[in-house]
């Protein structure tokens, strides 16, 4: 592969900066470093107003689906950097266009979720969440934040830079449907046959597990096909002292439960990552009556395609096979959720490439490789309905001191608790310099 000479300037202590102007004659071989000296100079200057941003969608959070005021916010940012911005697409969520002065070149997609949770907010931050009953607990903020910081710093650079960064302000991750409605979207399909197809989908999203400052990646499958199913069992209602008489739709849907858990241990191959969890079985209203339905709600989790469909077909088959070795009056419903959401796939080229950026820039110990995750994230829809490579990276969000002084990471608030707090400077500068700097290898040069 070939090499990305950023290492020696990037290693640099930011406190380099001055000694930078002195920097070696113009030769081929110092060219490039001064170039990475340039681009953290950039990510400096483009980090007090990211902060800034960062506070403010902090202090306004909105839950997903209503993300109107940061929109709004949103879309004025990137228009004041002079990027061609677009509002209103799939939902509330804001695309913006920064050309390139330096030629044509490919489309990047970058992508930054908006949303935020029905958390009330517990951190007690000077700029908490104003809006009571909803936070960002997930760091959505710090993800919007990142990507205005990376397209500061483009456009400041944009004069050398090739081709078209694709900016997607996305909304309604957290309900699984952002990322569909803005792919569906007449007017972004319009601007993508107007661009062209982008090379690669880059995002990132923060940890709460990763010291700020630090980064992690994992090629292959990084999150999961998510799937929900619903299961109305039929039985036949009675009186409790009299069950002969019924059919019993809770001896029916307990036995599905059971038989459910058999798929992952004796239907896959040992080793397979697939999770199929009953969140919810109802049935019932009284000590002695035997109901006449029961219903069951099923997280059916996976990587490859076929596992997904091999679990939904095992899913119905046991709850159709149990029903009727019970007699059951009619064969149970079996609904599975149209709003799928596919995997998230780090491509391995584009990922083994951005390791060996992000190594040189942050330096030794700062880039991790993590566990893959059976969470769900609607950014892999961007790669698998584009038919294009993508890569979402972990963003270390942590202050350093507060995870040594941690006896285990159960004891530091996790992603979706109310006391989330990510460390910002530290966080938003490394988000900001890796996007920056994935996005414009991307353009000039890729894996
Ligand atoms: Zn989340
Ligand atoms: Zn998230």
């Amino acid at each position: 592969m070939a090499q990305q000479p950023t290492g020696r300037a990037a290693r640099r202590p930011r406190t380099g900066r001055r000694k930078r102007a002195a920097a070696a004659p113009r030769t081929p071989a110092r060219a490039a470093p001064r170039a990475a000296g340039d681009l953290e100079r950039a990510v400096d200057e483009a980090l007090p107003a990211a902060t800034r941003a960062y506070r403010w969608f902090h202090r306004h959070p909105e839950l997903s689906g209503a993300e109107v005021e940061t929109a709004r916010q949103l879309a004025a940012e990137l228009r004041v950097l002079g990027l061609e911005v677009h509002e209103g697409i799939g939902g509330h969520g804001v695309v913006a266009l920064l050309r390139g002065g330096g030629g044509a070149g490919p489309v990047v997609l970058v992508r930054a979720d908006m949303d935020a949770l029905p958390i009330e907010e517990a951190t007690g931050l000077p700029y908490a969440s104003g809006n009571p009953g909803v936070m960002h607990a997930c760091g959505h903020d710090v993800h919007m934040a990142c990507g205005l910081g990376a397209m500061r710093v483009l456009m400041a650079r944009r004069g050398q830079l090739p081709g078209t960064v694709l900016f997607v302000g996305q909304p309604a991750e957290e309900t699984d449907t952002g990322a569909r409605d803005v792919l569906a979207d007449r007017a972004f399909k319009r601007i993508l046959a107007r661009i062209g197809k982008p090379r690669v989908a880059l995002a990132l999203h923060d940890a709460a597990d990763l010291p700020a400052g630090s980064v992690s990646l994992l090629p292959g499958y990084a999150y999961a096909n998510t799937d929900t199913v619903d299961i109305t069992v039929y039985g036949i209602g009675g009186h409790a002292a009299r069950p002969h008489l019924a059919c019993d739709p809770i001896v029916l849907g307990a036995e599905i439960v059971l038989s459910l858990q058999t798929i992952i241990s004796r239907r896959l191959p040992a080793g397979e990552r697939a999770v199929v969890t009953i969140g919810q079985f109802s049935a019932g209203h009284k000590h002695n009556v035997i109901p006449d339905q029961a219903t069951l709600g099923i997280t059916v989790r996976s990587y490859q395609e076929a596992t997904r469909r091999r679990l939904l077909d095992e899913i119905e088959r046991v709850a159709l096979g149990v029903a009727r070795a019970h007699g059951a009056p009619r064969e149970p419903h079996v609904a599975v959720n149209e709003n799928h959401t596919p995997a998230s796939y780090n491509d391995p080229a584009w990922t083994a490439r951005l390791e060996e950026l992000f190594s040189a820039a942050l330096g030794p110990g700062k880039v991790e490789r993590h566990e893959p995750s059976l969470g769900g994230e609607d950014f892999g829809r961007y790669a698998a309905e584009l038919g294009i490579p993508g890569v979402m990276w972990k963003l270390g969000a942590v202050d350093p001191r507060r995870l040594a002084a941690a006896a285990r990471p159960a004891d530091l608030p996790g992603l979706h608790s109310a006391r989330f707090a990510p460390a910002p400077r530290p966080t938003l500068r490394t988000g900001i310099l890796t996007l920056a700097l994935a996005v414009e290898d991307a353009l000039r040069q890729g894996p």
